[in-house]
């Protein structure tokens, strides 16, 4: 619980009951690297106490350009990414309960049941897919972030930074119904798996899609601005600096998703045929 007073009043607008709701909030960060360190750094700034992270990875020196919280240190010890998470949270709140694993979520995805927001800060479409499957069965808000650099067929840009935030409620359009998620994407990732070599990421691209995503969970939860979109999909453009609507939405036909049936939420039943 936090003890000091007035910690808080500069974000007080948002409402009596928001540090409240915040404090009892469990949140999961689901990847720890470019995006999902500046999303656990905000969060415990903010006053979340209550934490589910996974990542398998450890810290190495290539991951410094963008990894906030870790140092040269922690390169040298290969220390595990989770350990950068926790000592940033107990930085800012030492009484903070944190589940971490050094391991794949899917491997052990049961203590995510009981988030009541997940960020999914990974790397490609087939983990998405995997993680917005599970969130529509327990009903749990996911809030997808990721960023990518290529090469631009405009000459004088000779790459281009690109990047998503999507919000996927349960009920409300998902990633498939905005076409971000597709069998074609899919399809070709799968075909082209392990010949991508190190994806191109920078810290303050980051920075930008961690924020926003943190922004609409913050409204999610505390309902500050007074609207609840069912469904989120913005789109960053690094080169001009900007964060938009992306255009999809427009031609948005459904505003209820037919991928995810009621039916298929809590734990998987099986018949007997
Ligand atoms: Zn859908």
């Amino acid at each position: 619980m936090i003890m000091s007073v007035g910690r808080y009043s500069r974000q007080s607008f948002l409402g009596k009951e928001a540090q409240s709701i915040i404090e009892k909030c469990t949140v999961g960060v689901l990847g720890l690297g470019g995006g999902g360190s500046h999303t656990v750094q905000q969060l415990s700034h903010i006053g979340f106490e209550n934490y589910i992270l996974f990542d398998p990875d450890i810290v190495k020196h290539v991951n410094l350009n963008r990894l906030v919280g870790a140092t040269e240190n922690d390169a040298k010890k290969r220390m595990p990414k989770i350990n950068v998470a926790r000592r940033v949270i107990l930085g800012l709140e030492h009484s903070a309960h944190i589940e971490s694993y050094k391991a794949k979520w899917q491997t052990r995805s049961a203590p995510l049941r009981a988030c009541d927001i997940i960020f999914g800060c990974v790397d490609t479409f087939a983990q998405r897919r995997e993680i917005e499957d599970f969130a529509r069965r327990y009903l749990i808000p996911y809030i997808d972030i990721g960023m990518d650099v290529h090469e631009s067929k405009d000459r004088d840009n000779c790459f281009g930074m690109a990047g998503q935030v999507i919000v996927s409620m349960p009920g409300g359009p998902c990633m498939r119904c905005i076409n971000f998620l597709s069998e074609a994407n899919l399809a070709r990732e799968a075909s082209n798996y392990g010949a991508a070599g190190g994806r191109p990421q920078v810290v303050w691209a980051n920075g930008v899609l961690a924020s926003t995503a943190v922004g609409f969970a913050i409204d999610i939860l505390t309902g500050w601005t007074k609207t609840s979109p069912v469904i989120a999909y913005m789109s960053y453009r690094g080169n001009d600096g900007t964060i938009i609507p992306h255009v999809r939405l427009e031609h948005l036909k459904v505003r209820k998703c037919t991928h995810f049936p009621l039916e298929q939420t809590g734990d998987p039943g099986y018949r007997r045929l």
